[in-house]
């Protein structure tokens, strides 16, 4: 690895660093080093940039550092550990902390750079086995466990009959987990083609919301009950059907919208076709109680800011539904899929679509913002 330095010589590292909405940057930034006696120092080989990631610079969720390095997906090598057994960041009621995020969440710097410092290192690093090559386990970071604890949320059963809104990587990975879970019959929901074309690859039904109604759509595949759960990989930036009959449906609901878009992504700065925030924030979510059946289940995986305060409660306890929502327990979901993984059970490797050089990660960043067709999943290599 070689190393470039500042004016008084100390080490500089590649990072992609937040800098504002609709600004982020590969910067030339000092390397880690152990600050508490719980730290790690990581060598990073692989990151990913993930659509959590995307949130932060649209402005969707807001609470920013600027100075934070973006990236909460990663493989590398621990080069430096000190000691410690304090085991939780923020204390035991704290929220969800993790790397690259706003000031809630910790703040902790991210990991799509060359080097990382990890805190409460004993607890937060998860050893791979030699057998499992880096593009594998880079998906078992954050998107494989995701998507299985989103399943898991659903509570699927033998035989269920399952819709996942958002054939994005975790949308994706939440169909295989459903299938792996005891799923019969799944559909995915989404408007961007090649995602749907992934999507029928692993056998689910697809539903384009520009050329359907899906909550329409399953209904008549079910004939009018609903399905019995719902995996929602969605979140905030729910976009409002472009055209077809949904958009027709939804066209009433503008102002609703517009409130929630001022409400969850108080700052932007959208540049041309990108860092745009999705223009229906609560879409997914209503989608989710209005196709499934009743006493039905939905497990929510998507990102949502905690400004957001939309949610069709009457709908959903007048339907008896059981919901769950939440950001994956990594520590609990990892383990048995990395066994998964080692043995050979399942392979992730081909969901990623893009290997990119940390240098063109700002590039990456947006073609993977504007939906670029064939933009799953962008692992971004160092060294
Ligand atoms: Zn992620």
């Amino acid at each position: 690895m070689q190393f470039n330095q500042d004016d008084e010589g100390a080490r500089l590292m590649k990072a992609l660093v937040w800098h504002g909405e609709g600004d982020i940057r590969l910067d030339n930034v000092a390397d880690p080093s152990i600050q508490d006696p719980n730290d790690a120092i990581v060598r990073i080989t692989r990151s990913a940039i993930c659509g959590t990631d995307l949130h932060f610079i649209r402005g969707t969720m807001a609470g920013m550092h600027e100075g934070t390095i973006l990236g909460h997906e990663a493989v590398g090598v621990v080069e430096e550990t000190a000691q410690c057994d304090v085991a939780n960041p923020n204390g035991p009621a704290a929220g969800t902390c993790f790397f690259g995020g706003p000031a809630p969440t910790g703040p902790v710097d991210g990991l799509q750079a060359e080097y990382a410092r990890i805190p409460w290192a004993s607890n937060t690093l998860i050893p791979i086995p030699g057998n499992v090559s880096d593009d594998d386990a880079i998906l078992l970071s954050d998107i494989f466990p995701t998507a299985w604890f989103g399943a898991q949320l659903a509570g699927i059963r033998r035989g269920d009959t399952v819709a996942v809104y958002g054939a994005g990587i975790v949308g994706q990975l939440a169909i295989a987990s459903a299938y792996r879970q005891g799923a019969g019959r799944v559909w995915a929901v989404d408007g961007v083609q090649t995602r749907l074309v992934k999507a029928l690859e692993q056998n689910a039904e697809v539903i384009d919301f520009n050329q359907e109604d899906p909550v329409e759509a399953i209904m008549d595949a079910t004939m009018g009950v609903g399905v019995d759960a719902v995996i929602e990989a969605v979140g905030v930036d729910a976009q409002r059907p472009a055209r077809g009959p949904a958009a027709e449906k939804y066209a009433a609901r503008t102002e609703q919208f517009d409130a929630e878009v001022a409400q969850t992504a108080p700052e932007t700065n959208v540049q041309g076709e990108n860092w745009v925030p999705g223009n229906a924030p609560s879409l997914s979510a209503q989608w989710a109680v209005e196709s499934v059946a009743k006493y039905g289940r939905i497990g929510m995986i998507g990102v949502f800011s905690p400004d957001l305060t939309s949610f069709p409660i009457g709908q959903a306890t007048n339907k008896n539904l059981t919901l769950r929502a939440g950001n994956c327990d990594h520590r609990s979901v990892t383990a048995p899929l990395l066994d998964l993984v080692a043995a050979g059970l399942f392979d992730p490797a081909p969901f990623v679509t893009q290997h990119e050089p940390i240098d063109n990660a700002v590039e990456a960043y947006l073609s993977f913002d504007r939906r670029d067709e064939g933009w799953l999943k962008t692992v971004l290599t160092t060294g």
